[in-house]
């Protein structure tokens, strides 16, 4: 394929997931060239990239293949899920994800590629700093000493490490952005990969159109988080890009709720009253908020949606599946009570 010379030229790994198939389409509209590598096609609509490879980044070929070309990189693919999952695949998520991580980001200096953006998670800050639902919300310098969740969050912090040391000494500029619970339509919604706010649409959805108003939640749904919606992490992350700070920033809301009270603001979205039952099942930390201060006074921003308009357009597009999927008389894949990561 012939690629343009007047268009900055990026790629995007991950670009068959829940963000990165929305940031394909974010950098489209923005002018820029994109290609976009998953190891599967995305799955609730097609791409907006100009070229969209299917391949296995744990390979180091593959991702040489898939940073060639290009002057800036996006790395968003990871084995990943919500609680349920990171809570039970500690040697496949630490093992594939250090492949990709490390191979990608190797390959992408080795192919000259100046800028590459790093996805890491709120799931890199300390145990011992979350232990209430009325927690202190955490600033980049409380990832040490570190404690981080599960081996999901030691790969994201190890890789975190990689990307300032590649800065230093071979001269790619890396960025790094902590993402915290990011939300929004065309993500995971059943299988057991989902996140809490789109398996709590479900539910609720569920719910509604069956007739059956309970509703599981993992633990007393008293453990709390904040919540981002996908346009704002877009634009969040491309204001990083386009920055010169090289330091691990917060990407999320500072709004701290409950889960209990997340499944409030997705039943008045539905307009339907749900009844919460409380199951036994992995709960994360207690509590996570995201502190802003230095995200304000690096990118002169901070995410602008509301939780309630980001929940009730991402809740209109789960009940939209479920209903799909309900009058295809498919059983639901599966029916997990609502956790957090
Ligand atoms: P996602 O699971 O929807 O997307 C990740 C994509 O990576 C998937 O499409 C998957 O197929 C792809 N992938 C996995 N293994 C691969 C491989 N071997 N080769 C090529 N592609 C592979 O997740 P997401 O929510 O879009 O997350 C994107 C990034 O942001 C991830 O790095 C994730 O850890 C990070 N993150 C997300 C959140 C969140 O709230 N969504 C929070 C913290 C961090």
């Amino acid at each position: 394929m012939s690629l343009p010379s007047n268009k900055k030229r990026v790629a995007v790994t991950g670009a068959g997931g829940f963000i990165g198939h929305h940031l394909v389409s974010f950098l489209k509209a923005q002018g820029y060239w994109v290609r976009g590598i998953d190891i599967k096609h995305p799955e609730f609509s097609s791409t907006d990239a100009d070229e969209f490879l299917v391949l296995d980044l744990r390979r180091w070929e593959s991702c040489l293949e898939a940073t060639r070309n290009v002057e800036e990189v996006y790395a968003l693919a990871a084995d990943m899920g919500g609680m349920g999952f990171i809570s039970s695949h500690h040697a496949e998520i630490l093992h594939n994800n250090l492949l990709i991580s490390t191979h990608t980001l190797d390959a992408a200096r080795q192919n000259g590629v100046q800028r590459y953006l790093y996805t890491s998670s709120a799931c890199v800050y300390p145990e011992y700093r979350q232990t209430s639902t009325n927690v202190v919300a955490l600033k980049e310098e409380d990832a040490y000493p570190a404690e981080p969740q599960d081996a999901y969050g030691w790969e994201k912090l190890i890789t975190e490490r990689l990307c300032t040391h590649y800065r230093a000494e071979y001269g790619i500029e890396t960025r790094i952005v902590r993402f915290h619970n990011i939300f929004g339509p065309h993500g995971t919604w059943d299988g057991g990969r989902e996140k809490a706010p789109a398996a709590m649409c479900r539910k609720v959805a569920f719910a509604k159109l069956t007739g059956n108003p309970e509703i599981e939640i993992w633990g007393d749904g008293e453990q709390t988080r904040s919540f981002c919606y996908i346009d704002d992490c877009l634009e969040g992350i491309h204001r990083l890009m386009r920055s010169d700070y090289s330091q691990p920033l917060n990407l999320g809301q500072d709004r701290l709720i409950s889960i209990n009270q997340l499944a409030d603001l997705v039943s008045d979205a539905a307009g339907v009253s749900v009844q919460r039952r409380h199951v036994p099942g992995p709960e994360g930390v207690r509590g996570r908020n995201s502190d802003n201060t230095r995200l304000r006074a690096v990118l002169g921003w901070e995410p602008q949606i509301s939780l309630e308009d980001g929940i009730r357009k991402t809740y209109d597009w789960i009940e939209a599946q479920v209903r799909e999927q309900l009058d295809s008389a498919e059983p639901l894949r599966s029916r997990s009570a609502v956790g957090v990561a």
